[in-house]
């Protein structure tokens, strides 16, 4: 909540409000604290986690030996569509499903957006404040760029520190299709030029392709005055194309091997358009698309 938001919610209930110095004095101390307890919070994870790898392999036991573990890497936004002045981004071990990191990036400062006017005025005297208010710290603008940049910048500061801060190595990305931060930490070898980052990709987010990928194919086939979708029997329909995404998911979840996983996804598609009335030209589109 901000200072205007604050002052708006204490007329409603008829209480004296703060100024917006006292305001700001104090939302800086809860920011403190909340950044202790979260301290204290991700530490307590990083022994969780490191207890659970150490029943597979008792050799990372030890809180100074070196490990390395899968994560999913995410970030996110207080706005949607790509504005927003304010994002985070947060490391998820895979194993146990425990947050080791998160770290949140602002290109918004209440102090220095008051000064706006100041800077206009007189450059001079803003420049005096400016130099000070960095000096102090108290600047809350960490991060000028694009918002959809925040999220590769984040991922970068959180690689960076994962072993001083815990004594572990991101070296497996669980993605959730988008590569930009991937791309970034595996370039920037956080962990030395020998030691390289290897990508997953999340299965649910794969499934979640699939279906748009069938869906642009009825736009792409219908452009070509080929009727793939519609209603009826052995029609790529939008249920068709959700119990293929689920026959696929359910493939790559319940297989261990690519051939047999790649055997169980095309049985699926077999059994859902090898019927007399699906139109041929479906079923060769289709048998395509997955081969
Ligand atoms: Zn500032």
């Amino acid at each position: 909540m901000g200072a205007h938001s604050f002052q708006r919610l204490c007329e409603n209930l008829d209480l004296p409000c703060l100024h917006h110095k006292s305001y700001q004095s104090q939302a800086d101390k809860l920011y403190s604290n909340t950044q202790k307890v979260r301290d204290v919070f991700f530490s307590k994870a990083a022994e969780i986690v490191r207890k659970e790898h150490a029943k597979r392999d008792p050799s990372v036991a030890e809180p100074q030996t070196l490990m390395d573990i899968a994560v999913s890497y995410d970030g996110s936004w207080l706005t949607r569509g790509h504005t927003s002045l304010i994002g985070v981004g947060c490391v998820i071990d895979v194993l146990t499903g425990l947050v080791l990191d998160a770290h949140v990036m602002s290109s918004h400062c209440q102090a220095c957006e008051n000064k706006k006017t100041l800077q206009k005025e007189d450059a001079d005297k803003f420049a005096v404040w400016e130099r000070q208010h960095l000096g102090s710290g108290e600047c809350e603008r960490n991060f000028f760029g694009t918002a959809g940049m925040m999220e590769v910048h984040v991922s970068k500061i959180m690689w960076a520190r994962s072993v001083m801060k815990h004594n572990m190595r991101y070296t497996i990305v669980v993605s959730d299709g988008d590569s930009k931060s991937f791309n970034a930490v595996s370039e920037m070898r956080p962990y030395g030029p020998h030691c390289i980052i290897e990508k997953e990709d999340c299965i649910n987010h794969v499934c979640k392709r699939l279906g748009t990928a069938l869906r642009n194919l009825i736009v792409d086939a219908s452009k070509r005055k080929i009727t793939l979708g519609g209603r009826g029997e052995g029609r790529l329909t939008q249920n068709a194309i959700r119990r293929l995404s689920i026959y696929f998911t359910r493939a790559v979840r319940s297989n261990t091997t690519s051939s047999e996983m790649r055997d169980a996804i095309m049985a699926s598609v077999y059994y859902m358009f090898s019927k007399a009335s699906a139109p041929f030209m479906l079923q060769r589109t289709l048998f395509m698309v997955f081969l």
